[in-house]
């Protein structure tokens, strides 16, 4: 019999209800399920944990889990079928919907839950802490990263959990409470998440990506929406991106939660925005009818390309929300340093920048990667997910030097090339071994002038060649270097 506080539309489970009573299953052992999993166990749940990988991370996964009570089963087939008996499932957040045991799970009415919601459950009633969180197609990790330095700095106890690389949960185990915590939300969290109600949220951008999970951009675009759903301060939009704003229009806010604004142009009141080289707030200031506040200079944010800045916007508007003061706004992103493969330069040979950002990985990120150079060869390819590149090579074609293409799916930017931009040379490399980023580099190089900048901006996934886009942007840095130290001896 599946325990009453996980029944219902809404079931009422929460840290206080009898976990005991409760078969739950993990599906996945990643990260978060396996944060997961040891919070459940800690609450006295049955834990049952289904991975089809049996790779030794996750051998190893399984026998610390199993110390603990867990049921672990993995390998080819593992996670085929709903154990009888399961009250709940909690899934990683790389299953599709369709996947045979999420889709067993919703036909016998079984509640499926994401890392984020299994966390905010388990903290009510009496640790929840606020949550401020992030989500949209591009720049979730940089804003994130800035909120928790925003928030550092004004003396608070925070973390920048979730998409970005820490469960949640965790901080949930943790016996020090936490003041407030920045939250990154992937679209696929969001999809699992039923009960969230957050403090303050934000949508930074909406563009196609991950169709192949989503099936259609309008439930891709609703499950992004979901983020706004019961909060209870602030939903902040891109004023730039209107669909953005209707996301707040349309969605069940807690009564009293106000819509603030971000943008790269003078701010109206409820907004911030720029004012010559400032970061001005006319959004949580008493007079802001006919007063705007200074937050920070433009130039306090590293990089200063024009996303990045928005991304800073964003950042600021959820901290402001909370009541962090301008001095720590300013403070926190003096403070930062961001991950690399994010616009990272790696050497200037010749004359020549090039620039790791492997961490474009879809056309919206790495059209506004472009867009921050002026004469540019582009290295792109990889896995494209189902989106087009059409837009992209149109606003970016009078930029392009020449564009060297890799990875599967390197005939749909060619594509668009051919149709968008037919002039611009392009260099194929048709090998997936792992000497093929130093053909490309080396293809590069040949089409490159000094003054321009090379830019390895996939707008695709990695996962066909390399372990992770980290992994891609290092064998690039890695061809780079071996340029610079081989082939032009004497440069910069
Ligand atoms: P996410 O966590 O959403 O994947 P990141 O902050 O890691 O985003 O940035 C990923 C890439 O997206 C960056 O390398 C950059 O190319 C691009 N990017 C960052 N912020 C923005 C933005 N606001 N708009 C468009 N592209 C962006």
């Amino acid at each position: 019999m599946r325990p009453d506080f996980l029944t219902g539309p809404v079931p009422s489970a929460d840290r206080s209800s009898d976990w005991s009573q409760a078969s739950v299953v993990v599906a996945g052992l990643g990260l978060s399920g396996f944060a997961a999993a040891d919070a459940l166990l800690e609450f006295g749940a049955s834990v049952t944990v289904l991975d089809d990988s049996a790779s030794p991370e996750n051998i190893e996964k399984a026998t610390l889990l199993e110390t603990l009570d867990a049921s672990v089963r993995l390998g080819p087939g593992s996670a085929a079928a709903l154990p009888d008996g399961a009250d709940l499932v909690i899934t990683s957040p790389g299953w599709r919907p369709s996947t045979p045991l999420l889709a067993q799970a919703a036909t016998r009415g079984i509640g499926i839950w994401g890392e984020p919601e299994l966390a905010w459950r388990l903290s009510r009633p009496d640790k929840q802490v606020p949550w401020l969180a992030v989500t949209g197609t591009n720049g979730k990790t940089t804003t994130v990263q800035m909120l928790e330095a925003m928030l550092t700095a004004a003396g608070l106890r925070t973390a920048a959990v979730g998409n970005v690389g820490r469960p949640i949960i965790e901080t949930v185990l943790d016996p020090e409470p936490y003041d407030v915590l920045a939250v990154e939300l992937s679209s696929f969290q969001l999809h699992w998440s039923h009960s969230l109600a957050l403090h303050s949220a934000a949508v930074l951008n909406v563009h196609p990506d991950h169709l192949e999970w989503h099936g259609t951009m309008a439930d891709y675009t609703a499950d992004k929406a979901r983020i706004f759903e019961r909060v209870t301060h602030s939903c902040v939009y891109n004023v730039a991106e209107p669909t953005t704003e209707s996301l707040v229009a349309e969605a069940e806010v807690t009564e009293g939660a106000r819509a603030i604004g971000f943008t790269l142009g003078t701010p109206a009141p409820s907004m911030i925005g720029i004012v010559d080289d400032l970061i001005v707030d006319r959004a949580f200031v008493e007079q802001r009818q006919t007063s705007a506040l200074e937050l920070a200079k433009v130039s306090d944010v590293q990089p200063s390309a024009p996303h990045n800045v928005a991304n800073a916007l964003a950042a600021a508007a959820l901290a402001r929300s909370y009541g962090v003061p301008a001095t720590a706004v300013r403070a926190g992103l003096r403070a930062l340093e961001l991950g690399g493969h994010r616009i990272e330069q790696i050497a200037r040979i010749a004359g020549v920048r090039w620039i790791d950002d492997s961490k474009a990985t879809n056309p919206h990120a790495a059209a506004a990667s472009l867009r921050a150079y002026e004469n540019v060869v582009w290295i792109a390819g990889g896995q494209a997910k189902g989106t087009s590149f059409d837009d992209l090579v149109t606003g970016v074609a009078d930029r392009l030097r020449g564009v060297v293409l890799l990875g599967v799916d390197r005939e749909v930017v060619a594509d668009a090339l051919r149709r968008h931009a037919p002039n611009v040379p392009v260099k194929m490399i048709n090998t997936t071994d792992t000497g093929a980023m130093a053909h490309a580099v080396a293809a590069a190089a040949t089409l490159a002038q000094s003054g321009d900048a090379v830019l390895l901006a996939p707008g695709c996934a990695s996962l066909d060649m390399y372990d992770s886009y980290a992994a891609r942007g290092d064998a690039f840095a890695a061809a780079v270097r071996q340029i610079r130290d081989t082939e032009s001896p004497g440069t910069d």
